[in-house]
């Protein structure tokens, strides 16, 4: 027996992914979502969200993904906790696979998102959204005139820094070698700026604090010695990973893993935005977007894919 072909099916739970499932169900595509097995996506690490248009006094991130999640399953949205384990977007309808069993679609969203690249650190983990970030244009407000350290040295971590320094009193930029790898015009913009110092040729082996950060415990790689620095905030800017190893050698990628979405006009373009170089595979949120990694914009990318993804269903019709 043939498997039920669905409209759409959707891959990823978080903020663009239960827009774009919001958007597909009042749209009457009835869409399919694997949320996998850790639902909800990054905002299920925090606590206050602040930066979320609409909630005036903030809500916590587990929170606001719950209602992400009821609203999408109001209007008929079908949400598997399951992880998708293989995709076939070489022939139409595409096949997405979930351990033993495969689903057909016409169009696929893809909404994976890309996880924080974390130090690995003991106490890490438990201390993120009470002073561990990866996000200082969401989190540098909790930090006014506090002491706060950025661990990296590519642009993101100058850049981190920098946002930093409109609220916060010090910002120290930790990083293990003497070299940066951080453009010159950004390395040159945070060592002009009066708050940012550097601690270089130095790792972080732990942070510190039961509740809420207190410290970081920094070890030097040249001759090994430890030192404590007392700090209300520590920023990990060392990178994200996309989430796409199921997506390879089926659809572009570009170096770094992020889903590439095909340029609306020029050469190849596609006539539909949010597409990748498959033709009715969208792709919608930080999976494709290094760029703003908010959860609003997330959101707004996953509603432009569910649009898209309803005109081009039409079309086929
Ligand atoms: C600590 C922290 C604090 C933050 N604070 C804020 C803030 O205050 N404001 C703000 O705007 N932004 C904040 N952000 C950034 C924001 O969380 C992200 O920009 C946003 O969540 C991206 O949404 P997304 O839907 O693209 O991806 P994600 O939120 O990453 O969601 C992707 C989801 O897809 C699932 N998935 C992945 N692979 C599969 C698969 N194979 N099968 C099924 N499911 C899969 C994942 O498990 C995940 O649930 C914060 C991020 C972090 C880490």
């Amino acid at each position: 027996m043939n498997a039920v072909v669905r409209k759409v099916i959707i891959i990823g739970s978080g903020p663009a992914g239960f827009t774009a499932a919001l958007y597909a169900a009042r749209a009457n595509l009835k869409p399919l979502v694997f949320a996998g097995i850790k639902w909800g996506g990054q905002l299920m690490l925090t606590t206050d969200v602040e930066n979320y248009p609409g909630f005036v006094e903030g809500i916590l991130g587990p929170k606001l993904m719950e209602n992400f999640r009821h609203q999408a399953e109001r209007f008929g949205a079908e949400i598997l906790a399951e992880d998708v384990t293989a995709v076939d977007f070489k022939s139409r309808p595409f096949s997405v696979s979930a351990g033993a069993k495969t689903y057909k679609s016409q169009a696929v969203i893809i909404a994976t998102g890309a996880e924080t690249n974390w130090l690995g650190l003991p106490n890490e983990q438990k201390l993120i959204g009470r002073g561990v970030s990866s996000c200082a244009p969401c989190d540098a407000w909790f930090f006014k005139d506090k002491k706060v350290v950025v661990v990296g040295g590519g642009d993101s971590a100058m850049e981190e820094a920098l946002t930093l320094t409109k609220f916060a009193s010090e910002v120290s930029v930790i990083h293990r070698r003497d070299e940066f790898r951080a453009s010159k015009i950004m390395i040159d913009r945070a060592k002009k700026n009066g708050k940012i110092s550097f601690i270089l040729n130095s790792v972080v082996v732990d942070v510190l604090g039961k509740d809420k950060v207190s410290g970081v415990k920094i070890e030097n790689v040249g001759d090994n010695s430890e030192k404590e620095l007392a700090i209300d905030g520590m920023f990990v800017a060392i990178g994200h990973s996309p989430l796409t190893k199921i997506f390879e050698g089926e659809m572009a990628l570009d170096k770094k893993g992020y889903v590439v979405k095909k340029p609306l006009l020029g050469e190849g373009s596609a006539r539909y935005n949010m597409m990748t170089s498959v033709e009715g595979v969208f792709v919608a949120g930080d999976v494709h977007d290094y760029h703003y990694r908010q959860a609003v914009t997330a959101a707004g990318f996953g509603c432009m894919a569910a649009m898209e993804a309803e005109k081009w269903l039409e079309a086929q019709e």
